[in-house]
């Protein structure tokens, strides 16, 4: 596919070139039925094994016992921001929040809302959340500790979680859900928009133990309440019929193309060097995080120069390099190299960084 660009968006985001093509085969008749996903019942039996298989891909990508609900709940990550804390924090409970940027403020201000018990725990504010911050005094009453293990604006990701002494963690997983291998047993809930590693928007992911279920309320209205995604398994009504099947295709993809996610893990770990080690070459291209806390998803950095930034951005975009503008918020330069994102991708990139270096220098 020659027309396809090397996207570096940081989401919706590139999918994988071979998912692409397994819908548009199946786009006007599935598997013979003579209709598209977009056109079924979310209640047939094809749309069941599609919804199913999504599930159980997931699950056995991350070793998922049956304490483990895989969920589905519209409204992106940014509703779960609102929901978790109605589900979570009880009357007279604290809940702890880790904040790290952009998306963690945001899931901070939606319970403060809401008028509920919050304390920042740790804050990487002070330095412009470049770094992930160290976490002790966790309170043992805390009914769960929020993180962000991937902080998409900022560049920074979480390499080891916090210890939180058996307080269940929460996580905001939207941009590095299923990019590596993960020892579930400290998370309660983990949630992610599925925009950027497992398919189009429209629906977020949402992996939920099941002791978590015990607290909800009854009294939450029925879509706001993560019971009602339990007991109906995420069909009370229509679900995103179709961001559902691309995610069963990319979680196919995941596991038997790439081969898991300790495969997966490792190509990531190449491209983001690539890019690194680029960057650290010399002066001319300066990484935004502290080098710890670098992200294996989105590499944000400057140039020495900020004047050259906006010809880099344009002279990438002729070089058949999209999305890599900074979020706005902070400006600057980011490529996002999600899962779908090919070492060719980072591969041509880095051709560009080079040679853009050497003519601008
Ligand atoms: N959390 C993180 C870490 C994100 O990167 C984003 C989107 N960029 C969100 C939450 C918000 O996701 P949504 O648009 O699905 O609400």
């Amino acid at each position: 596919m020659n027309d396809r660009i090397h996207n570096f968006s940081a989401g919706p985001s590139a999918l994988p070139t071979a998912v692409m093509q397994e819908m548009q085969e199946g786009l006007l008749s599935y598997r013979g039925s003579g209709m598209s996903v977009m056109e079924m019942s979310h209640r047939g039996d094809l749309f069941m094994g599609i919804i199913e298989e999504a599930r159980t891909r997931i699950k056995r990508l991350y070793g998922l016992s049956d304490d483990y609900e895989v969920l589905f709940v519209h409204g992106g990550a940014s509703l779960q921001f609102a929901m978790i804390p109605m589900n979570f924090i009880g009357e007279g409970q604290i809940a702890e929040y880790i904040e790290t940027g952009t998306w963690s403020t945001k899931a901070i201000a939606e319970a403060r809302i809401q008028n509920k018990g919050v304390r920042v725990a740790a804050s990487s504010g002070d330095r412009e959340f470049c770094y992930i911050p160290k976490v002790s005094d966790i309170s043992a009453d805390a009914p769960f500790v929020h993180m962000t293990t991937n902080n998409t604006v900022r560049g920074t990701q979480w390499h080891d979680l916090p210890d939180t002494g058996g307080v269940p963690l929460i996580a905001d997983m939207s941009s590095d859900i299923l990019s590596r291998p993960l020892d579930v047993s400290p998370f309660g809930m983990i949630y992610g928009g599925a925009q950027k590693n497992m398919g189009p928007s429209g629906t977020a992911v949402v992996i939920l133990r099941r002791d978590m279920v015990e607290k909800i309320p009854q009294t939450l209205p029925t879509m706001l309440s993560y019971r009602t995604y339990v007991d109906k398994e995420s069909m009370f009504n229509t679900p995103a019929t179709f961001p559902i099947y691309a995610i069963s295709l990319v979680t196919k993809w995941l596991e038997e193309t790439m081969g898991g996610l300790a495969a997966v893990e490792a190509v990531n770990k190449r491209k983001a060097g690539a890019l690194y080690t680029l960057i650290d070459e010399d002066d001319f291209y300066c990484g935004t995080a502290d080098k710890a806390s670098r992200s294996l998803m989105n590499v944000t950095f400057r140039l020495k120069d900020r004047e050259l930034e906006p010809l880099f951005v344009e002279q990438s975009l002729a070089s058949g390099l999209a999305g890599l503008k900074g979020h706005k918020s902070v400006g600057g330069i980011r490529a996002s190299i999600y899962n779908a994102v090919s070492e060719a991708s980072v591969a041509a990139l880095c051709e560009f960084m080079n040679d853009f270096r050497r003519k601008h220098r």
